[in-house]
């Protein structure tokens, strides 16, 4: 059995998790101080997912901050952010417009700020 040592990121507490691997999933899991520690390092053995936190440029220069409505595959994430870069919205930009649909599997990109023209 592989030992893998992992920081819970599920909230600011951190708790350090130590998971027992076998045949590529979590068999057991310690040190979280809630469910959801648990559930974080059976998926981060698994398929480790993050949001994606950037900007965009808009069509005129004004930067607008962004992210995935959901997390993203890590190992997906360097073709997501060919497609961040790609978004250049134009007009008036409101707090959780959707920027770009299906810009990862089951993930949308999504404005987290207003941004006024
Ligand atoms: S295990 Fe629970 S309390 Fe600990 S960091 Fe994760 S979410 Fe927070």
């Amino acid at each position: 059995m592989e030992i893998k040592h992992l920081t819970c990121i599920e909230c600011p507490m951190g708790c350090a998790l130590e998971a027992g691997v076998e045949d590529g999933r979590a068999v057991y899991v310690k040190g979280n101080s809630c469910p959801r520690g648990k559930m974080y390092a059976e998926n981060e053995v698994v398929c480790p997912m993050r949001v994606i936190t950037s900007s965009v440029r808009a069509a005129d220069g004004r930067m607008i901050s962004v992210k995935t409505s959901a997390p993203v595959k890590k190992s997906e994430m360097l073709e997501v952010m060919k497609k961040i870069n790609a978004v250049h919205p134009e007009g008036r930009v409101r707090l959780g417009d959707v920027l770009a649909a299906g810009i990862a599997d089951g993930a949308d990109l999504v404005a987290t700020d207003d941004s006024p023209l």
